[in-house]
């Protein structure tokens, strides 16, 4: 056989059958998350359990995909992502402080309709409420972290007196703090004179 007609019939044989896969009836589940590169900006996901609830991905989100939502009655705040919305940009993984987000390798778009909870990646979180005005404020996770990072920062000679005085507005919303400031002994300038010792 001549390497022409060899040629001939290995092109008839590629193109007698078809050189793409229906999608996505022809490929498998696993293959498609497998096969994809490393650093793909896939489908943001949120750990629970790492989520503190302190809006920077809201903040970021070039896409308005993020969006926080606070339910007063409740004392619950929903972090929640509209993959609508999302552009796969990556800025709130890159903010997020306690890395809460990771940009999975899932690419394949949700449901067809808005309604559908597979478009939404929702973490829901306790809010505190205040002792003193009955508001809604802060996420607890949130503020328990934030008393943890400023343990972690403190000049050890004021450690004490900003620990206590933690502990004494913790439960008050920033508006309350500022008012009873004199009154809980937690205005500032105690502060500035013991750094000044
Ligand atoms: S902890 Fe991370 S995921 Fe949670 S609200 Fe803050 S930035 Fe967003
Ligand atoms: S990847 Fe970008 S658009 Fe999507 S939720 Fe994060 S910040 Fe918003």
């Amino acid at each position: 056989m001549s390497a022409r007609i060899k040629i001939l019939l290995e092109v008839l044989a590629k193109y007698s059958s078809p050189m793409t896969l229906t999608y996505p009836s022809n490929t498998a589940p696993n293959r498609r998350v497998s096969s994809v590169p490393d650093g793909l900006r896939g489908i943001p996901e949120r750990s629970e359990e790492k989520c503190i609830g302190c809006k920077a991905c809201a903040n970021v989100c070039s896409g308005m995909a993020t969006k926080i939502f606070d339910n007063e009655q409740d004392a619950k705040r929903l972090v929640q992502i509209f993959l609508f919305r999302c552009t796969f940009c990556q800025h709130c993984v890159d903010e997020c402080p306690t890395e809460a987000l990771t940009m999975s390798k899932k690419f394949e778009p949700f449901a067809l309709t808005r309604e559908d909870p597979a478009n939404y990646v929702d973490t829901t979180l306790d809010l505190l409420r205040c002792q003193n005005c009955g508001k809604t404020f802060f996420p607890k996770k949130y503020v328990d972290k934030a008393y943890e990072w400023l343990m972690e920062d403190i000049h050890p000679a004021v450690k004490d007196v900003v620990s206590a005085d933690f502990k004494k507005v913790e439960g008050y919303c920033p508006d309350c703090r500022r008012a009873l400031a004199y009154k809980l002994d937690t205005h500032t300038k105690k502060h500035v004179w013991l750094e000044g010792k």
